[in-house]
């Protein structure tokens, strides 16, 4: 199964709305911006479990830079998305949303934005929004994916019935 991760105000603080993974000064310097505290941990638990993780963000910040973010807290992701990305696949498919997880092969998209929620009801794709005020978001998010997990197991039971 595919998951994708938002990044701003999910894994990425615009400000200081969640704690943050120790980064040194070098980093800093370097370019390598903030990591919301446990997304490592989170992360390699759902890889370990078998889920393929992603990131699929409207953000215009190169592939490859998010890449060198994620690598430097030993984060190893499979596709990244960004805006630019984004836009011209979701243009070339008439697709009218600012996010389109389907459009990637993304069966869960993790992301802050209630309006995306929205989109995914609208769409019919399936989201996990969390609050950036959530300290126990990993738990949050383990949960919620083994409920959207179970319902798509039923369904496909009740599919094939
Ligand atoms: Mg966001």
């Amino acid at each position: 199964m595919n998951i994708s991760f938002d990044l701003d105000r999910t894994l990425i603080p615009n400000e200081k709305e969640f704690n943050t993974e120790k980064r040194s000064l070098i980093a800093k310097y370097f370019g390598i911006e903030k990591l919301r505290k446990g997304s490592r941990n989170l992360i390699k638990d759902l890889q370990n479990q078998g889920y393929t993780i992603h990131i699929y963000t409207t953000s215009f910040r190169s592939k490859f830079r998010i890449r060198t973010t994620l690598q430097y807290y030993g984060i190893k992701v499979n596709l990244i998305v960004n805006q630019t990305e984004n836009q011209k696949v979701l243009r070339s498919k008439n697709i009218n949303a600012s996010k389109y997880p389907p459009a990637f092969n993304f069966d869960i998209h993790i992301d802050d934005l209630i309006g995306v929620g929205l989109e995914g009801k609208k769409h019919n794709f399936k989201t996990i929004i969390i609050s950036p005020n959530d300290t126990n978001w990993s738990e949050t998010i383990k949960k919620s994916i083994k409920q959207l997990s179970s319902t798509n197991i039923i369904r496909q039971k009740e599919n094939a019935q």
